[in-house]
């Protein structure tokens, strides 16, 4: 296991999601101590039960976006943060629109500010979904999207493409260790039963012994990526000199038909 977090402290925003509880409890194992911030707006105070006794573990319940908490109040050194706050599933950013929009916006700005004035290295996850509908299959990174800006999902798309241009510009102009990653589709456990995508969908279908829900005849691909993967590739960047931003994700594509056989 590689040692080279041990005894820095890092802020992890969205600590208690599905990622973020995965990225905290990596950190820890590696010897850095965590500050999660969460509101637990999508996120679960069960995801982070095991790590709440552990002394290296600070958990502060704020939301990111709220001008009162400006910039998101950490007391002492910080050396690294994870910025992954944000509703990510389509269900949890169809519900909370304005919220989703403000966390990329405000809420990025404002703990973008907390690593500047702290002189922390920051990452920013950001999601395959700034290729919107691509029209270039795979995406490389150098391809700029095709999002709809009016649409229902343009709260998360649009939210997650202004976050990339603010990190950025702090990259540019302030010479902030900035780097972004491009997250795709990852599975693992702690996913919600109910947040509709695909792999905990089919498993709680096939558990409760009910037909699996493909959606047309099922070959539409994906290439999903297991949580404990893309927690590495996160900590790999954040290791790295790169600035990005770097698609994270599993190169293989499966035809969700495949996927459901598979369950
Ligand atoms: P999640 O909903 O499980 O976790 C997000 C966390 O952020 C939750 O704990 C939530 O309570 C917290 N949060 C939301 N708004 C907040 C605010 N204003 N202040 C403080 N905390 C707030 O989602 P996830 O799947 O773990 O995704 C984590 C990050 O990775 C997100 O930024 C998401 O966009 C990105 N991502 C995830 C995937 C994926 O497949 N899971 C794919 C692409 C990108
Ligand atoms: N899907 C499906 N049945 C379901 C949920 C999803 O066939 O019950 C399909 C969906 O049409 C899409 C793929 O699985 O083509 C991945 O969906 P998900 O919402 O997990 O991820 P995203 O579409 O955001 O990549």
């Amino acid at each position: 296991m590689s040692t080279e977090f041990s005894d820095l402290r890092a802020v992890v925003t969205g600590g208690a999601g599905f990622v973020g509880s995965h990225l905290c409890e990596e950190l820890l194992s590696r010897g850095a101590s965590v500050v999660c911030i969460d509101n637990f707006s999508t996120g679960r105070r069960r995801n982070i039960g095991s790590l709440l006794a552990d002394p290296s573990f600070e958990l502060l319940e704020l939301d990111i976006s709220q001008p009162s908490n400006d910039p998101p109040g950490v007391d002492g050194r910080v050396d690294l943060v994870f910025n992954l706050a944000s509703p990510a599933s389509p269900k949890d950013y169809f519900a909370l629109p304005l919220e989703t929009l403000a966390v990329g916006s405000i809420g990025t700005t404002r703990v973008l500010e907390l690593a500047y004035s702290k002189g922390a290295k920051f990452l920013h996850a950001s999601t395959s979904e700034v290729y919107g509908d691509p029209k270039e299959h795979p995406q490389r990174e150098g391809y700029w999207g095709n999002v709809n800006p009016v649409g229902p999902r343009s709260v998360y798309d649009e939210a997650k493409r202004f976050s990339e241009a603010v990190v950025s510009s702090y990259r540019r102009e302030r010479g902030l260790d900035a780097k972004l990653v491009r997250i795709f589709n990852t599975y693992g456990p702690r996913m919600k039963p109910d947040d509709g995508r695909v792999v905990s969908t089919f498993i709680h279908q096939a558990i409760a012994g009910r037909p699996l829900t493909v959606f047309g005849e099922g070959s539409q691909t994906r290439s999903l990526c297991f949580v404990d993967d893309l927690v590495a590739g996160i900590l790999a960047m954040m290791g790295s000199g790169e600035g990005g931003p770097v698609n994270l994700g599993n190169p293989d594509e499966r035809t969700i038909l495949e996927i459901a056989k598979f369950v």
